[in-house]
């Protein structure tokens, strides 16, 4: 029913990187690749139908594992050894282009980390498919890919196989159909043993692996992704979050703060996104001109009142407490100068990978380098301010016109005592009040008393997710 349930029973497809992560040479019959990797993820619950494709240097395997790998439907593709990786990934791309989700993919390798797994992703962000990973020497590390398993691949052969049962089935299996011979290289393939020996020794498959080999090089095909889409039809009129962080990104002087909202509503307007904004603002609201309390809460934004050192992770922590209870699709926005690297935009793009989400992020300055997040539109602060002034007074009247009035007033929140007001006034007061002062100042002295970091993650609530 669900998309986690559909993708239980649908199809798995497997790369696997034979150098990398080969068959052990001590007696291992190859025909037990197959039967032990279904029974993994049958173990996890995962009952779809497998294809496996092993990658390598196929003049360098023996005809018995050939035979082997064959004869229990396990597709062969000769590459150079240095253009595994590449072609790979590059078949991985091409796939998912063809198969969309509900799929599983597994890819057994030692070379995920880095630019594969940064690009993997943020392909993931877009269309997400239950991702297993396999390694023999070197496990990817990297956080930001979220991954179902990570599994060894010698403990993973080396479970008691069901080898014999798998024999019966094969019988009932039409072997011709389901195992492929292919030569990357020439673009060659054929279904016999002996005719793809004879390709990989020939004269015209050698000369075209010297004049003409694949790329070694990785293609990140993400990398000249553009940056804003427009919405698809299930995001088009889904619920959009937008957490505002006042210090990174400012109301200009001399901007009417009510304008705020309708800039924000048109820019995702633009791109086809039309559902019910609501607008957080982040900041010590003690030093925020009361005008512009005044004016952003009469266009219905809420505000937090946070303390300068946990603006980010209150931010981070009310973004999860949101997805409680909005499962995708719908969007969050992130107005912040804080998701430019990978380390900062670590946990957005795993909550990207695992839900239906789409991510838009607005900033006072562009970042140096594309980060492994992967966002649907992104802004300039400044640009995104001047879009209502561009169309004129019209957006403004409109403010106080039919589509502001379903906004309700602005909530006011306390991040420091958990305290919620409903009118400017009452937050005010409570922020001067005496039992607000104390916590603050007790806040302080607690912080100046513990390493940075510790105290960042402990006031915010989710010391266990981040480190
Ligand atoms: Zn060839
Ligand atoms: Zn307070």
């Amino acid at each position: 029913m669900s998309g986690n349930d559909a993708a239980m029973t649908a199809k798995i497809e497997v790369w696997w990187d034979m150098n990398d992560c080969p068959i052990p040479r001590e007696g291992y019959d190859a025909r037990r690749v197959r039967p032990s990797i279904e029974r993994a993820f049958k173990e996890l619950g995962y009952t779809g139908a497998v294809s496996i494709t092993g990658y390598g240097d196929q003049k360098q395997t023996p005809c018995h594992v050939l035979r082997g790998l064959s004869s229990t439907g396990v597709t062969v593709a000769h590459t150079n050894s240095e253009s595994t990786r590449s072609v790979m990934y590059r078949d991985m791309v091409e796939w998912r282009g063809q198969n969309p989700p509900p799929a599983t993919i597994m890819i057994i390798s030692d070379q995920v980390e880095g630019d594969l797994s940064w690009d993997l992703a943020r392909l993931q962000q877009r269309t997400r498919y239950h991702l297993f990973l396999a390694y023999s020497m070197k496990p990817c590390s990297d956080l930001f890919l979220v991954r179902k398993a990570n599994w060894q691949w010698e403990q993973l052969l080396s479970k008691p196989s069901l080898l014999l049962l798998v024999e019966e089935e094969g019988r009932g299996l039409s072997l011709s159909a389901a195992s492929m011979f292919y030569c990357k290289s020439c673009d060659f393939n054929c279904k016999s043993l002996k005719k793809y020996r004879k390709h990989l020794s020939s004269y015209k498959h050698g000369l075209k692996e010297a004049v003409d080999p694949p790329d070694t090089r990785l293609l990140c095909i993400t990398k000249n992704w553009a940056r804003n889409y427009p919405a698809t039809p299930e995001h088009a009129t889904a619920k959009i979050v937008v957490l505002w962080n006042m210090k990174d990104c400012p109301i200009p002087e001399g901007y009417d703060a009510r304008r705020v909202r309708p800039s924000i509503e048109r820019a995702l307007k633009e791109l086809g996104y039309s559902g019910p904004v609501s607008i957080t603002a982040y900041a010590n609201h003690n030093e925020t001109p009361v005008h512009h309390l005044q004016a952003l809460s009469s266009t219905g934004v809420d505000f937090a009142h946070v303390l300068p050192w946990v603006e980010y992770s209150s931010m981070y922590s009310d973004l999860e407490a949101w997805k409680v209870g909005n499962p995708g699709p719908a969007s969050f926005m992130i107005i912040s100068d804080q998701v430019s690297g990978n380390d900062e935009s670590l946990l957005y793009c795993t909550a990207l990978q695992r839900s239906n989400y789409n991510c838009f992020l607005a900033y006072s300055v562009r970042p140096f380098e594309m980060p492994v997040l992967l966002t649907s539109a992104e802004w300039l602060w400044d640009s995104l301010l001047a879009v209502s002034e561009t169309r004129g007074g019209h957006t403004l009247q409109k403010c106080s016109g039919s589509e502001m009035v379903v906004a309700s007033a602005g909530m006011f929140c306390c991040k420091l005592c958990y305290c919620d007001c409903k009118s400017l006034d009452a937050f005010n007061k409570h922020l001067s009040s005496y039992n607000h002062t104390k916590e603050e100042h007790r806040m302080l002295s607690h912080m100046q008393s513990q390493p940075r970091r510790h105290m960042l993650y402990k006031i915010s609530k989710y010391h266990d997710r981040m480190l």
